[in-house]
């Protein structure tokens, strides 16, 4: 399965691009469309994809909870959940604390409205995510005659607007969502145009390889039969009774003697299971064990930081909760910031409830983590002040 975030400005054709999708690969449940487009007629209006995208998730809102909502289809290649963003709010929270995680996003722009405020802010966020594999699709092109020069002017704009914040679209698509040229199949009416359609260009997108490097954040230790157990839950990769190992911070080498799952001995342990281990040394809560690839291990994190009580202020102390771990914390610099909200890019010193921001910490001593599109469990944290969670954060 592929996540794949779908940005861009209010009625530049999120929606509709959503319905195609769905419809031209045959992904609507049964009878769905004939419906919608049934009572369009009743009420007199012009069929509209995002009625169906709407009456979708009507129904989807019955059955489950969650906060951003996600649309899937299927290609001949793999699984798709698309995320829409209902609210930025929602969107940058799920993203920030790994509820939806995307691995690439679609943003959408009006050929004749062009690059909008909203378009530039998607696309701002997108970069802030790390959110490195792009697709941009240029839409609406029946009502410019599919015309080449129309497309070329916009794409330009989008190109060089892009390009100022470090983004390399993966490839530049000109479709109509609407009568899905270029969307699942090849416009006819396009024929200046080379490049993938929208379907082939996400079917090329690669996946990022799963995390392989072992990691065990120890959690806690008991003494059973004179021995001491230390537990905790595998986040990646596999360990082997037998294999000397490294525990960060300190890197210092340990050799595991016994692996237990549930009460029994292993000889192998992969993750996500949780398992109790025999060292030939002393280990401590909080350290985390690993193999090949070495951890980030420092005093100083680039975070992504979203505030979720009260304000995060510069020069502030926090407790940093990482899985196990939990060292002092200070925000040394808040570099910059937008407004969830408006996506309204801040200057100041300190984050707001509203706001998410780049955010340099300092730790008393050495913490172990991984930046969050590599590893998510290592990569994100909570920041707390008197036992209470005030701001949710990712590496970057
Ligand atoms: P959203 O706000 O980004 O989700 O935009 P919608 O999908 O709701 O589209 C906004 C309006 O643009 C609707 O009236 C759509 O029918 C229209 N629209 C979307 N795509 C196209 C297209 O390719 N061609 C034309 N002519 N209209 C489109």
């Amino acid at each position: 399965m592929l996540n794949v975030a779908l940005v861009g400005h209010i009625d530049h054709g999120k929606s509709t691009l959503i319905g195609r999708l769905l419809y031209d690969t045959g992904s609507l449940p049964e009878g769905k469309l004939k419906e919608i487009k049934k009572t369009c007629e009743s009420l007199g209006r012009k069929f509209e994809f995002a009625y169906l995208v709407d009456a979708l998730e009507e129904e989807r809102k019955k059955q489950m909870t969650i906060e951003t909502a996600q649309t899937f289809f299927k290609s001949e290649k793999r699984d798709y959940a698309i995320i829409d963003a209902p609210g930025h709010k929602e969107f940058l929270k799920n993203m920030v604390t790994g509820v939806s995680q995307a691995d690439a996003a679609i943003l959408i722009v009006d050929v004749v409205e062009g690059l909008q405020e909203q378009t530039k802010r998607h696309a701002y966020l997108l970069k802030l995510l790390g959110i490195e594999k792009l697709i941009v699709v240029i839409n609406k092109m029946d009502l410019v005659n599919y015309e080449k020069l129309k497309f070329e002017k916009t794409r330009n704009d989008v190109v060089s607007y892009l390009k100022d914040l470090g983004i390399e679209p993966t490839c530049i698509i000109p479709i109509s969502a609407y009568e899905g040229d270029n969307v699942v199949k090849k416009s006819e009416k396009m024929r200046w145009y080379n490049g993938p359609t929208v379907m082939r260009a996400l079917d090329a997108i690669e996946k990022k390889e799963m995390f392989y490097h072992f990691r065990l954040p120890i959690q806690d230790e008991y003494e059973m039969g004179g021995e001491k157990i230390y537990v905790g839950n595998i986040l990646s990769g596999e360990v082997k009774k037998g294999d000397v190992v490294k525990c960060y911070p300190e890197e210092k080498e340990v050799k595991i003697e016994k692996i237990l799952v549930y009460e029994n001995e292993v000889e192998t342990a992969k993750a996500p299971q949780a398992v109790g281990i025999i060292v030939d040394s002393e280990l401590k809560r909080g350290c985390v064990l690993g193999k090949g690839e070495r951890p980030l291990v420092t005093r100083n994190v680039s975070s992504l930081l979203f505030s979720l009580v009260g304000d995060v202020k510069e020069g502030e102390k926090y407790l940093m909760r990482c899985v196990t771990q939990e060292v002092e914390c200070r925000v040394e610099k808040v570099l910059e910031k937008i407004d969830i909200n408006t996506l309204e890019r801040l200057s100041g010193k300190e984050l707001k409830e509203t706001e998410i921001g780049k955010v340099e910490l300092s730790f008393e001593k050495p913490v172990v983590v991984e930046k969050f599109n590599k590893l998510k469990e290592l990569g994100r944290f909570v920041l707390m002040k008197e036992g209470k969670i005030i701001a949710g954060g990712i590496v970057v």
